[in-house]
């Protein structure tokens, strides 16, 4: 399988030394990868460093230079303990809110990226979090991709197509199957042996940059293929709360 990366949790006021340096690893291999920024962030856990100045024309140039945009959510905070229909998370901005205050955020969040002049029709839930009502409003506001879901390449459901993330790293290392999957990475909370793993995954020669998703031919997933990544999801939170909780 050939990887691709995505990066979570960009904002003016992020860490940029540890974002700086992810870059630098990337562009050495010339990879472009899929990067979540959020249009208005509030959370706190996300502000980090002093905002930079001329955050959004650093995006747009990273942009113009083969990075892929996604939208992060609105603000980035957790409104609800809903984990939606991807249950890998425990909580939601979305997932559990009405539609039509879920229309309104999605537009909101859309606007405010217009306005920053970076467009874009990939979303990428906070906390992978998202319910039917989510869907429905992101195709309403001009969304047709979502960075999410288990699986060998891009599928199609709720006429949304799905870039996959992978369920477990070291078995997508190892699966030899042709398709691609996402790595997720938070650059804000990476250590130093992160950096040194994802040095090694680079010198493996398998990461591609997220465009080469477009390349792949989307499928249609069944139920049983639907509902099987719900147990996965479900069993992928558990084994983490639990692990959570054995680390006290
Ligand atoms: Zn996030």
């Amino acid at each position: 399988m050939r990887i691709a990366i995505r990066m979570d949790d960009i904002t003016p006021d992020m860490d940029w030394k540890k974002f700086l340096r992810f870059k630098e690893i990337l562009d050495d291999c010339g990879i472009c990868p899929l990067i979540g920024v959020v249009p208005d962030n509030r959370d706190k856990k996300l502000r980090i460093d002093p905002p930079r100045e001329d955050f959004w024309e650093y995006v747009k140039g990273l942009q113009e230079h083969g990075w892929v945009i996604a939208m992060h959510g609105l603000n980035h905070l957790y409104t609800t303990r809903n984990p939606g229909m991807f249950p890998i998370g425990g909580k939601s901005e979305f997932a559990g809110l009405s539609y039509v205050r879920q229309d309104e955020m999605i537009r909101e969040g859309k606007r405010i990226l217009e306005s920053r002049g970076i467009v874009t029709d990939i979303f990428m839930a906070p906390s992978h979090s998202f319910d039917k009502n989510t869907l429905r409003a992101l195709k309403k506001n001009g969304f047709y991709v979502v960075t999410d879901g288990f699986g060998t390449g891009p599928f199609r459901t709720e006429d949304l197509i799905f870039y996959p993330i992978s369920v477990k790293r070291s078995a997508s290392f190892e699966d030899t199957r042709a398709g691609i999957v996402t790595f997720v990475y938070h650059t804000n909370s990476m250590n130093e042996k992160d950096f040194e793993k994802l040095e090694s995954l680079m010198d493996s020669g398998r990461v591609v940059s997220y465009t080469e998703f477009k390349k792949l031919e989307i499928r249609d997933r069944s139920i049983v293929e639907e509902a099987s990544e719900f147990v996965t999801a479900k069993a992928k939170y558990t084994v983490m709360q639990v692990r959570k909780r054995l680390k006290g």
